[in-house]
């Protein structure tokens, strides 16, 4: 099959070039994840211990945020009698601590920096330097091994080190996720399907709060990076994003003017006013990653209603409602590289050519195949592990459109002075895991096009 070749030597490529790549700079969210899966005898216990009456509402409505035990246990009974992921900022220090007393199973690195941290340096050996709001002990003990970085400021010198080295005593910054699976049973709720309640004990992260190294001496920082990657604006609100948009702006002045690529992971972002001030800031930005939801939502506050909801109407996303989408994008904010992933499919809009910017879709396409097949993918040989994953069927349909449509050969088309690269996914029927599989997808294909270019 031609995709299994073009997937083999993409692969190829990509594995013999990475250790070319120059230092890579992460800002601005990484956070400790603890998990707890619930248990619905203890979860009645503590209702009935907090009363009833204070909590049953909340499974109603959610509060706005977390201001006390029976907010908590409500919020999470609301997650599970509707099957809906919800995230809160817990504001309470009670709370918080009562959270800490009932424990977690696991803990994992949390926040995109975090992820794509471990996932570059840790496993790909591509040195990061990484924004960590708060270095806890905790914190620390989740980066790996590998070139991963935190800048350290003292006798007047910035210097690197990997974030154990860095020996902070910082806050812990824990989200806390509980997770219940389909069916789970609660009082007399049954959880139509499996999902999740966050509730952040974190009050750097959400607002981007940047450390003091990175307002002292980004200039500095940015000498020695080669390519950038911003995330964790998503949380931001009308009522905090000013502050922490001036500093982006400044912090992307910088690069820009070292001409150092910044890509953004655009994450679902709830707040309008945000969003529309990150679609006026994107000019920036070298390239930005996003999946149909994103996309949509950054149409709607474009005044694109008609194509948002193109986006969301079918199954698989229709590619030239995505391409239209990526072309106003494009045009309207002078990014540069748009890449656009949906369950089957990736497509990249750039204002240049090259079968490298497809061949570094296929290289995230297995990053991503290898991670969900796996859960934890160590070292870049275990992403070939996943060649025997089949290319996505429904990606047939797509690929026939957009030849039909532009013309498309191998991938690759030209449309108004832009080039359109495609790859259809490997899909993995159970996957072991899906957290931060966005993340992986994104920064494998930014990082690997300059890896090939
Ligand atoms: P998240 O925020 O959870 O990372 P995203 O929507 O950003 O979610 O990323 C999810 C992407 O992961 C999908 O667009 C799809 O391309 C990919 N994906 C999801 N499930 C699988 C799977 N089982 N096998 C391979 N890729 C998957």
């Amino acid at each position: 099959m031609v995709w299994d070749a073009l997937y083999s030597s993409a692969f190829e490529s990509v594995r013999g070039r990475i250790g070319g790549v120059g230092k890579v700079l992460l800002a601005y969210n990484t956070n400790i994840d603890a998990i707890k899966y619930l248990d619905g005898n203890d979860l009645e216990r503590r209702v009935e211990a907090v009363g009833k009456d204070e909590v049953l509402h909340y499974a109603d409505e959610l509060p706005r945020r977390i201001e006390n035990v029976g907010q908590l246990l409500g919020s999470i009974l609301w997650s599970i009698k509707h099957g809906k992921a919800a995230e809160l900022f817990v504001e309470s220090c009670s709370t918080r601590f009562y959270m800490k007393g009932w424990g977690w199973e696991e803990l994992r690195m949390g926040g995109q920096v975090g992820i794509m941290a471990n996932l570059l340096g840790g496993v790909y050996s591509v040195p990061v330097i990484a924004h960590v709001p708060q270095l806890s002990r905790l914190q620390a003990s989740l980066f790996k091994d590998g070139p991963i970085y935190v800048p350290k400021a003292g006798d007047g010198k910035l210097r690197l080190v990997h974030p154990r080295d860095f020996a902070g005593d910082e806050e812990n910054c824990i989200h806390y996720i509980y997770e219940f699976p389909r069916g789970f049973g609660v009082f007399d709720f049954e959880a139509p399907r499996e999902n999740r309640f966050i509730g952040s004990a974190d009050d750097y992260n959400p607002n981007v709060v940047m450390r003091p190294e990175f307002h002292e001496h980004f200039e500095e920082i940015a000498e020695k990076a080669e390519l950038g990657i911003i995330s964790g604006l998503q949380t931001l609100t009308g009522k905090n994003y000013r502050e922490p948009f001036e500093e982006l702006v400044r912090h992307l002045e910088i690069l820009n003017a070292r001409e150092v690529p910044v890509h953004l992971e655009f994450a679902f972002t709830q707040d309008e006013t945000v969003r529309r001030a990150l679609v006026d800031v994107l000019g920036h930005f070298h390239s930005v990653g996003l999946n149909e939801v994103e996309l949509a939502s950054i149409m709607e506050v474009m005044g694109e209603k008609g194509l948002a909801g193109k986006l969301l109407a079918d199954d698989p996303v229709d590619p030239i409602a995505v391409t239209e989408a990526m072309l106003r994008l494009a045009e309207r904010t002078g990014v540069k590289r748009i890449h656009f992933h949906t369950y089957g499919y990736y497509l990249a809009l750039t204002d240049y050519k090259g079968d490298f910017v497809r061949d570094a879709l296929l290289f995230a396409a297995l990053a991503a195949a290898a991670k969900a097949k796996l859960g934890d993918v160590r070292s870049i040989d275990d992403v070939v592990k996943a060649m025997d994953v089949p290319v996505n069927e429904k990606a047939k349909t797509v690929e026939k459109r957009l030849t039909g449509e532009y013309g498309m050969k191998n991938g690759i088309a030209e449309i108004d002075g832009y080039q359109l690269s495609f790859t259809p996914t490997r899909i993995v029927a159970r996957p072991k895991s899906t957290v931060g599989i966005g993340d992986t997808i994104s920064s494998s294909a930014f990082v690997g096009e300059f890896a090939l270019h």
